[in-house]
């Protein structure tokens, strides 16, 4: 290409996503004079949901700013904990992070997910459809225009996925009230009423019932719920309002 020459420089945060040569401070870039800053960014490797501010020569432009000979852009990363307006917090999860959507539902945060694969036009639809913030590691699906948003997840472990969704959107935490099966409200419920689901040592051993109002799942204080316990009391300390 023989168009401007730009300086770019990525925040810490981002440079997981760009190449070796461009991960320690500014370095130079020739564009080709009608692509937006956005569309270079998102070419360098950058997925445009973990980009936050981008400034140039010290002033804020918008992902549409065409870039020019010698400026200096600096990408910022997103915010945290990030506003997502329009619509209440909620979320869509690729197939790929079924334990996260498991966690999430536990701590009451509104979890849609499934475990097949319907293919990125399809959830992007759906993000879009239930305004629901897609979380991915797919960078090709975090590119799709229909999304309502999305945010890449950094981590393959579920532990330090769940304290990057759990800091960067800060969503209210209402443990134990979602199914963590199908994402349904729990309500209260007799051992009567769902007895036909408990093993006999189940009937006899435990007393607090709750039930799924949308798939009739029983949940009761069983033979995980330490561990499911020790999941939430950690998200309360450090993430509970
Ligand atoms: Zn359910």
């Amino acid at each position: 290409m023989n168009g401007p020459e730009i300086h770019v420089d990525f925040a810490p945060e981002l440079t997981v996503f760009v190449p070796n040569d461009r991960r320690r401070g500014a370095t130079a870039l020739v564009t080709d004079g009608v692509s937006t800053l956005g569309h270079v960014v998102e070419s360098l490797g950058v997925p445009l949901t973990e980009a936050g501010a981008l400034v140039v020569d010290g002033r804020q432009v918008p992902f549409s700013h065409i870039p020019a000979a010698g400026e200096s852009v600096e990408v910022r990363a997103v915010e945290r904990p990030q506003q997502v307006p329009g619509a209440p917090l909620r979320f869509l999860l690729d197939v790929h992070l079924g334990t996260l959507a498991r966690r999430l539902r536990l701590l009451g945060v509104d979890t849609a997910y499934e475990s097949t694969d319907i293919g990125d036009p399809a959830l992007s639809a759906r993000s879009a459809a239930e305004r629901r913030v897609m979380l991915s590691r797919d960078r090709g699906l975090l590119r799709r225009r229909e999304l309502w948003a999305g945010a890449f997840v950094y981590s393959t472990r579920p532990d330090d996925q769940l304290r990057d969704v759990l800091g960067r959107f800060a969503p209210e935490l209402k443990p134990w009230t979602r199914c963590t099966a199908c994402n349904g409200l729990l309500g209260e419920a007799t051992k009567e009423q769902v007895a036909h689901q408990l093993e006999g040592g189940t009937q006899r051993s435990y007393d607090v019932f709750a039930q799924c109002g949308d798939c009739g799942r029983a949940y009761w204080k069983g033979a995980h719920h330490d561990r499911l316990e020790a999941i939430v009391e950690h998200a309360l300390a450090e993430f509970g309002s």
